[in-house]
C-alpha cells in the first residue's frame, strides 16, 4: 500500500471516529493511571530506557554457517579472532606454544555439540570466516579423534576434538555464554588467554576489550520513543535516518552500506530457493525430516488461503532446514530466528513485486527494531528465551514490511509492537541443543504473526492503539530475567526434556 493510501485511512479512521487526525508519529501512549484507581504509582511504566545506540548493521546482520548464531557464528568469530590474537603474538612466545585449548562454560557447553560449536572454533581456528566459510569442511571436522595441522605465522599446531573443553554449566562468569582461549606451553603454563562472551545473534566480546572508536551517530536515540521526536523534529524519514547513522558510526559510505544489504536480501532469498529444493533427513541423532518443499509443492495445490499461509510457511521453514543443516543464513536477528525474516523477504519480491530499494528501506527498519531489542533486552536465548529470538524476529519482519509498503513510522512501530507482544514468554527449549524442535515451525509462526501484525497494524486507527514498541521491549526483558534457567537454552526443561522416553 502507498503512503498516500495510508494517509487516506488515517483520515477516513479519524473523521468516523470524530477524532483529531494522526498523520504524526505518536509521542505518547500507555493507558493513564486513572483508569485503574489505585494502582500503585511506582508499578507505572518509568518510561523509556536512556542510552545511545551504537550497534551497526553490520553487527545485526551477519552472513554466517548455521545452526546458531550464539553457538556456531560467534564462536567461529571468537576463534577466529584468538588466531589473529595468536598471529600478532612475538615470536618467541609463539613458538614456545604447545597447545591451543577452547573451554566452554554455561549455555555454550551444555548445547554447543548440537550447535556444531566444536566445528566452528576448529574452523575459526583454521582461520575460516564466518561470511566465507567452507560449510563442506564444516561437516568434515564432525570426526573428534581426526587431527587437524594448522600453521600460524610458521609455527604448527595440531587441533582436534580435544581443543574443546566441555566444561561446567553452571557458572559466576558475567555472560551465560562464555569461552576461554588459551595457548599453552608444553608444561601447561598459559601464554596468551582471552575470556569471551558470546552475546547473542552472533555477536561476541571478551573481558577488558577496549572500546571501540567507531563515529557517533548522526541523530542519536536509546529507545523508539527517542526515535519518534528525531523523525518529528528533523522531518527525516526512518530509512533516511538509518542512513545517516550507518554512514556515521561506521565511517563508510552509502554504496558499502546497500552492499552489504544486498549481500542480507540476497543469501536471504538463496536461502528459500534452496530449502524448497532440497529434501530428506536434516543432521541430528534421530530422524527429522525436512518438510518446506513438500508443504510448498502441496500448497500450491490448495485453495488462495490455504495457499499464501502454506508458501509463506515453507519459506521461512526452508531457510531454518538449511541453517539446521550449516548452510549460510543470516542473523536476523539471530540463526535461530534466521527463517522468519526471508519469509517476508521472499514474500516482498515475489508476491508482492517490492523494488530493491523498497526492500532495502523495509531492512533499514528491521534493523531498528533489531538495534532497540538488542540494546535494551536481549536477543539470545540463553538469554531471555525464544521471545528474543523468534519474537525479536518477528518482530523485525512486521515492521520491514510495515515500511517497505510505505507505512508510516507510527504503523511501522505497532506493526513491530503487535508482532513482539504476542511472542512474550516463550521459553527456549531445543531438544537436545539442536536448532531443530521447536526451532523450525517457530520460524513458520514467526512469519505468519509477522504478517497477521503488519494486516492489524495497517488497518486499525493508530491513535487508539496502547502498546508501544519501548513498553514491549521492557516487558520482553522483565519476562525474560524471570525465567528459570531451564527454559533458557540449557536443555534442561520444556519439550528438552519432555520429548525424551526413556
Ligand atoms: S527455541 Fe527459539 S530461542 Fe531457542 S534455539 Fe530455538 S529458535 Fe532459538
Amino acid at each position: 500500500m502507498e503512503r498516500r493510501d495510508f494517509l487516506k485511512l488515517a483520515l477516513m479512521s479519524a473523521l468516523a471516529g470524530g477524532m483529531a487526525v494522526d498523520l504524526q508519529p505518536a509521542t505518547a501512549r500507555g493507558i493513564p493511571a486513572a483508569a485503574f484507581p489505585g494502582f500503585p504509582p511506582e508499578k507505572c511504566y518509568q518510561g523509556p530506557p536512556a542510552g545511545v545506540i551504537r550497534t551497526a548493521l553490520t553487527d545485526l546482520f551477519k552472513v554466517g554457517p548455521g545452526p546458531s548464531s550464539s553457538h556456531t557464528i560467534a564462536p567461529l568469530r571468537i576463534a577466529n579472532n584468538f588466531w589473529t590474537v595468536l598471529a600478532g603474538l612475538p615470536d618467541e612466545d609463539l613458538r614456545r606454544g604447545a597447545k591451543i585449548e577452547a573451554r566452554l562454560f554455561g549455555s555454550l557447553s551444555a548445547t554447543g555439540r548440537g550447535h556444531r560449536t566444536d566445528r566452528a572454533i576448529l574452523a575459526g581456528l583454521m582461520g575460516q570466516q564466518p561470511e566465507t566459510c567452507d560449510t563442506r569442511l564444516m561437516d568434515e571436522l564432525a570426526d573428534p579423534a581426526r587431527k587437524y595441522a594448522v600453521a600460524i605465522r610458521g609455527v604448527g599446531f595440531e587441533l582436534s576434538g580435544a581443543t574443546i573443553i566441555w566444561d561446567k554449566h553452571e557458572h559466576d562468569y558475567p555472560y551465560a555464554n562464555t569461552m576461554i582461549m588459551w595457548l599453552l606451553a608444553a608444561d601447561g603454563a598459559v601464554i596468551c588467554e582471552r575470556e569471551y562472551y558470546s552475546t547473542g545473534g552472533g555477536f561476541f566480546a571478551w573481558k577488558g576489550q577496549p572500546a571501540d572508536d567507531r563515529g557517533e551517530p548522526a541523530y542519536p536515540y536509546g529507545s523508539m520513543a527517542g526515535f519518534r521526536e528525531i523523525v518529528g523534529a528533523s522531518g527525516k524519514s526512518l530509512d533516511e535516518i538509518m542512513l545517516a547513522n550507518e554512514k556515521a558510526i561506521r565511517r563508510v559510505s552509502e554504496r558499502e552500506i546497500y552492499t552489504h544489504l544486498d549481500m542480507v536480501l540476497t543469501t536471504m532469498e538463496e536461502g528459500v530457493r534452496l530449502g524448497l529444493s532440497e529434501d530428506g533427513l536434516l543432521p541430528a541423532p534421530f530422524e527429522f525430516y525436512r518438510k518446506a518443499k513438500q508443504i510448498y509443492e502441496r500448497s500450491k495445490a490448495a485453495g488462495a488461503d490455504e495457499r499464501f499461509m502454506g508458501q509463506l510457511s515453507s519459506y521461512a521453514l526452508a531457510v531454518s532446514e538449511g541453517n539446521a543443516a550449516g548452510r549460510l543464513a543470516v542473523t536476523a536477528p539471530t540463526l535461530g530466528s534466521a527463517g522468519t525474516m526471508p519469509a517476508i523477504v521472499y514474500l516482498m519480491k515475489n508476491h508482492l513485486k517490492f523494488t530493491r530499494d523498497a526492500m532495502r528501506r523495509g531492512l533499514l527498519a528491521a534493523g531498528l527494531v533489531g538495534f532497540l531489542c538488542k540494546n535494551n533486552a536481549s536477543v539470545a536465548g540463553a538469554e531471555v528465551g525464544c521471545q528474543g529470538e523468534i519474537g525479536v524476529a518477528a518482530a523485525m519482519a512486521a515492521a520491514m514490511l510495515a515500511h517497505a509498503a510505505g507505512a508510516p513510522l507510527d504503523v511501522t512501530e505497532i506493526a513491530a509492537t503487535i508482532a513482539l507482544e504476542h511472542h512474550l514468554g516463550m521459553t527456549c527449549d531445543p531438544v537436545g541443543g539442536f536448532v531443530l524442535l521447536p526451532c523450525i515451525e517457530r520460524n513458520a509462526f514467526g512469519a505468519v504473526k509477522a504478517y497477521n501484525a503488519w494486516l492489524i497494524a495497517k488497518n486499525e486507527i493508530t491513535a487508539r492503539h496502547w502498546e508501544d514498541l519501548d513498553r514491549v521491549i521492557a516487558v520482553m526483558l522483565e519476562t525474560g530475567r524471570a525465567m528459570q534457567p531451564k527454559f533458557r537454552e540449557t536443555g534442561k526443561g520444556g519439550l528438552a526434556t519432555a520429548m525424551i522416553s526413556c
